[in-house]
This record gives structure tokens, sequence and C-alpha cells, in this order.
């Protein structure tokens, strides 16, 4: 997160259209937290006492998602300033690291020890502890969210003590995306693979129609795929695809997908932009961290000013969720700067937006004018409203709360399981108040408010209450 400076006062706005006076904001600038106090601290020991002494507490990660969901009605807490730790386990296939450090820096650490990780997002500057409390994701038909890869989680629980949560513990798959409600996550245990290369290839121009009637043949197509669309009057896509070096059985790839031609030079996913930002294309053997990711992590990722929303669906649904999409499609032109398609594999991970089904997600970057955005994400929901699209925990949606509790069939045993480990709810906030119900009201709760109905949050962006 770009240094903004340090909050001198509570004052700020969870509003997602701006960041109030609030100086303490996310990656975007669209929200400005507000907590009592800001807390960077320096050691592990630290981060402890803070913890056992607050009534209230949050971790920010990286500070990259683009809603309230990291804010804090007490402490927020910053782990970023201790120097990360990774220790890897070369016969167990794993890798324990502190819950802060980046994907950048841990993904070049196992590739010198020659391992890979399964997968990475598209820009590798975000918290490893921060993306997998969301449920963020990469793309890949086989490959599951980044937080399938975790073994272990080890938390500092409300009392300051350490809890560790296993793989095969009956806690684990509610525990692993949890929102940031569990406690402070010290250090995460994460799946290896050996270190493997990658090649990656732009296509310009494929057909809307092709994308929709050969979905399944394109997503299928490499280890991970992308599909990018500004809509319009007339929308086609660039298609990414990542492929193993191994697997690639030809000396060159195919020179075009049904009718969209390989591209002639690198490609930025916003046609038009330099592409410099980007990882290495036009087939250039590297390795998997440097291919996976869409964004070097020495360069400022993506366009500049943005907000972001995506919805995740069940694959089978894609081909008309697609057809949905481009009903509304010269709706989104005027304030989308680009949409991603990518594709993840079912996971049980109780809050996983890829929670029991093979899912597609449709990814928006829009332009930062909440709003213009807000009416348009509206538009959105109510194409996909049929496919029960479930948002990205860590991005822009107004989605009412009871259809999203209602898209996760687990979401009473994550209450159950929160209100057992942080019975007192040390680590909720208003994202999670709403959400997840309890006794906490906080600090944007209307006074003299008693339940969930009175809190006027607009911590999703949402519309919902009066
Ligand atoms: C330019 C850009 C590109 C993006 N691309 C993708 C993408 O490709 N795929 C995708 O799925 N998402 C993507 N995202 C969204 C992003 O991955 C999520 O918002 C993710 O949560 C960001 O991680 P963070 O460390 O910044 O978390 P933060 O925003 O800081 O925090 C997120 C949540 O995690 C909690 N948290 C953070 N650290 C800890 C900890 N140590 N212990 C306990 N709780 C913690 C916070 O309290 C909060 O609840 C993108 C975002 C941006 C800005």
């Amino acid at each position: 997160m770009p240094d903004r400076g340090s909050p001198t006062s509570p004052q700020g706005s969870s509003s997602p259209g701006g960041p109030g006076d609030s100086p303490l904001t996310n990656w975007a600038g669209n929200i400005g937290f507000a907590p009592e106090r800001f807390e960077p601290v320096a050691s592990l020991e630290a981060a402890r006492e803070v913890v056992a002494a607050a009534s209230r507490l949050r971790v920010l990660g990286s500070g990259h998602s683009f809603n309230a969901i990291a804010d804090s009605p007490g402490v927020l807490l910053s782990l970023s300033g201790i120097e990360p730790e990774v220790v890897i386990d070369a016969e167990r296939r794993e890798v324990r690291a502190s819950g802060w450090i980046t994907y950048a820096a841990l993904g070049r650490a196992v590739h010198e020890a020659g391992f890979a990780l399964h997968n990475f997002a598209s820009l590798p500057h975000i918290s490893v502890a921060g993306s997998i409390a969301t449920g963020t994701h990469g793309s890949g038909d086989r490959s599951g969210n980044l937080a399938t890869a975790v073994a272990a989680l080890e938390f500092i629980d409300a009392d300051g003590e350490i809890r560790t949560v296993r793989r095969g513990e009956p806690d684990f798959a509610g525990s692993v995306v949890h929102l940031g409600a569990l406690g402070v996550v010290t250090a995460v245990t994460l799946d290896l693979l050996p270190a493997f290369e990658m090649r990656q290839y732009a296509y310009d121009g494929l057909g809307f129609d092709a994308a929709v009637a050969h979905f399944d043949e394109l997503t299928s197509a490499a280890y991970s795929t992308s599909m990018f669309t500004g809509w319009g009057a007339d929308p086609s896509f660039q298609f990414w695809t990542k492929q193993r070096a191994a697997d690639q059985t030809q000396p060159f790839p195919p020179t075009q997908w049904f009718g969209a031609p390989l591209a002639d030079g690198p490609r930025h996913p916003i046609p038009g932009v330099d592409p410099a930002a980007c990882t290495e294309q036009q087939g250039r053997t590297g390795p998997a961290h440097e291919r996976l990711p869409h964004f070097r992590p020495e360069f400022t990722p993506s366009a500049g000013e943005e907000l972001q929303s995506e919805y995740l669906v069940d694959r089978a649904d894609a081909p008309a969720a697609l057809e949905a999409l481009r009903a509304v499609s010269e709706r989104l032109a005027p304030v989308v700067q680009i949409s991603e398609v990518r594709t993840m594999a079912a996971d049980d991970l109780w809050l996983s937006p890829a929670y029991g089904r093979d899912t597609v997600g449709f990814h928006f970057t829009w332009v930062r004018d909440y709003e213009s955005v807000q009416p348009v994400m509206g538009v959105v929901e109510e194409a996909l409203a049929s496919f029960t699209p479930r948002p990205h925990w860590g991005k822009l949606f107004t989605i009412p709360i009871a259809e999203i509790r209602s898209q996760y069939p687990r979401m009473g045993d994550f209450e159950k399981l929160r209100d057992r480990v942080d019975p007192e709810e040390k680590f909720t906030n208003d994202f999670c108040a709403e959400l997840l119900g309890g006794s906490a009201r906080l600090h944007s709760a209307v006074p003299g408010g008693s339940g969930r109905s009175r809190i006027r949050v607009r911590l999703f962006a949402h519309s919902a209450e009066p």
C-alpha cells in the first residue's frame, strides 16, 4: 500500500466513493479507514500484547481490498513492518511463511529453493494472509483459489495466545477463508509444487460468439487462461494462455484460436496501454511466479485509478452468463476499463466463492468514479442474478446481505465457529457484523440502534438499507 501517512484521528469514511478525511486509505484510495488507533508493530510479541489488550481489532494486510473489509472500529494492526520469514520443508513440500509476506517475495523464495506455488492473482503485490482471508484467486480450470494451498494457519487469538489450525482438523475448512474474523494470522503453511516453467501467449480479437460456443475448449487450453473485454456494441476478447513449458508438446503455440490471431507483440489487458508492467509474453520461457501473475512486482499494476468488482458463478452457467452480460454490454462500456473472465476449480472451504462448484469469475475494473459505477454494478448484478453470483469478498458489490448469505451453505456453521473462537467478537467490524450478525454494534451503527437492520453502512458499496 502506498504510504498515505499515519492516521491522526479516528475520523474517516467507509464509503466506497472516497476516503473522506481519513489519511489512512486502501490501495485504491476509495476507502478511508476509521480506526480508533492505527498500530504498526515491530515484533510478534508486541502484536500479541496489542491483541490481548484491545477490545476490537482488525488487521490491515497490503490494503488492496476495495471495500471496508479491513477497517476496524478499534485497533487497526499492521504487521508489515516485521521482517517476514520463510521456512521450506522440502520433504513435506510445504512452506511456512509470515502471513504478511507478499506473493512476489514468497514466489521468489520458493523458486530459489526449487519449488513453486500453484497459482497467483493478477498482481503479486498483495499479502498472502490478506489474499487467503478473502478467497483471492488466479485462473485455471484445475486450479483452486489461492486459499486451497493452505495446509495450516497460525492465529493470534483474542487472549493473545497462538492457535494453529491444520488441514484435516474439524475447524480447518471453516477457518481458511475467514474475512479477518477469526484472529490475526501470523503464519501460513502452503503446499508446494516442484518448480516449473511457463510460457504466456496473447491472442487478439476473439469473437464473442466463439468465446461462448467454445468456452470449455478455450479455458482448458492451458494451465491458466484469461479473457479480457471492454464490452461495448460489438464486444470481443483478448485471450491469454499461460502454459506449463513441459505441457507444450508442439514447438510453437497455435497461431490462432477460433479466428483470434496470436498477438504480434506483448499486450496489456487494456488495449492501447503500455505492456511494460506485464509479465513476459510471446512464449518466452520463465518461472511460474514470473508468468502466472499478469503484472510484474516492480511496477505499479493496472491503469492506475480504478475500482473493482467481481462475481463468481457456477462455470456450467458460463455461456449463459456471458450472454446475459452481452445483453447489457453497452451499459457497461462507459464505466468499465477492462473485464476479465477466469475459471477456478471447486473447493470445500466454507466461505470460498468457489465453495462446492467449479467456478467462473466475471471481473470488472471500473473507472474510479463511484457515483457513475454504482448503478452499473446494479445492472451487472441484475443480469447475473439468476446464476446466484457470489461477490468477491474484497471488491465492491451491492447485492443484499441476505442474498449473499444464502449463497453459502456453511454460513451458519461459520458463524458458530466465529462465536466459539471469538465469543467477545474482538475481531469483528461493520463488514463482519452486517454479514454475520452478533452483538457487536460498531462505530457506524446508528446511535441507539440495536440490531443488524439499524446499521447504515456502505461497507460493500451497499444500497440495500434505506
Ligand atoms: C490491482 C488489484 C488487482 C487484484 N487482482 C486480484 C486477482 O487477480 N484475483 C483476486 O481474487 N483478487 C484480486 N484483487 C483483490 C485482492 O486480492 C484482495 O482484496 C486481497 O484480499 C488483498 O489482500 P491484502 O493483503 O491487500 O488484504 P487487505 O485488503 O489488507 O485485507 C483483506 C482482509 O484480510 C484481513 N487480513 C489481512 N491480513 C491479515 C492477517 N495477517 N490476519 C488476519 N486477517 C488479515 C483483513 O482484516 C481484511 O479482512 C486485486 C486487487 C487489486 C487492488
